[in-house]
């Protein structure tokens, strides 16, 4: 598999919005399958961790005595591309979240569970993005997270108005606070495959 020209890409279907990723993966011309135990895991060249309820997912990845080998791969290399509850996952360090909530971790980054408050729990914004040139990415925040703070490897890719960092990559690791999938961006998950590919 590595090394091919199409790679396979694995999606966490322990709960959340696997479907939405594997249309768009898929368009790309990637191979996708869905990771829910740890043997699954030795098939992919890369690994989106979708939107959901990052809680639940992490629930769920103890129970299926996947989160240990995960994040070995993770630890290891592995590329991976986390949306919203996916980017509390890949967050080193987590604010407000439930008792014993537990991370992945791989992104040096302090990352705020439900940051965007009760008003503005779900909206679509534009955001430049310079990594991404022209035109400006359609972003949708659901209950959204938002980087507090980041460790000297991490990159910023993009902010909203406010000044808040919502998206950011380190080495093999891309995170998004909003759902690209959902509204028919296609860039991030394009440069997430470009890192999947370089790594193979
Ligand atoms: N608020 C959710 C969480 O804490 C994330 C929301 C989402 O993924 N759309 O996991």
């Amino acid at each position: 598999m590595a090394g091919e020209l199409t790679p396979r890409v694995g999606i966490l279907a322990l709960q959340g919005d696997v479907r939405e990723h594997e249309a768009v993966l898929a368009a790309l011309g990637a191979r996708t399958s869905r990771v829910r135990r740890a043997e699954e895991l030795r098939e992919i060249d890369g690994l989106v961790l979708p939107g959901g309820e990052s809680s639940t997912i992490d629930k769920l990845a103890r129970a299926f005595d996947v989160r240990e080998p995960l994040v070995a791969r993770i630890r290891e290399g592995l590329p991976v591309y986390g949306t919203c509850a996916g980017m509390i996952l890949l967050a080193d360090r987590i604010v407000d979240g439930i008792t014993g909530q537990q991370t992945f971790g791989g992104l040096d980054a302090t990352v705020r569970r439900n940051a965007f408050g009760r008003q503005s729990e779900s909206f679509e914004t534009e955001l430049a993005v310079s990594a991404l040139g022209d035109p400006p990415v359609r972003a949708a925040f659901i209950r959204a997270p938002a980087i507090e703070e980041t460790g000297p490897a991490v990159t910023v890719l993009a902010r909203v108005a406010d000044g808040r960092a919502v998206a950011a990559e380190q080495g093999a690791i891309l995170a998004t606070a909003f759902h690209p999938e959902q509204t028919g961006e296609t860039r991030f998950h394009e440069r997430f495959l470009a890192v999947v590919r370089a790594a193979g």
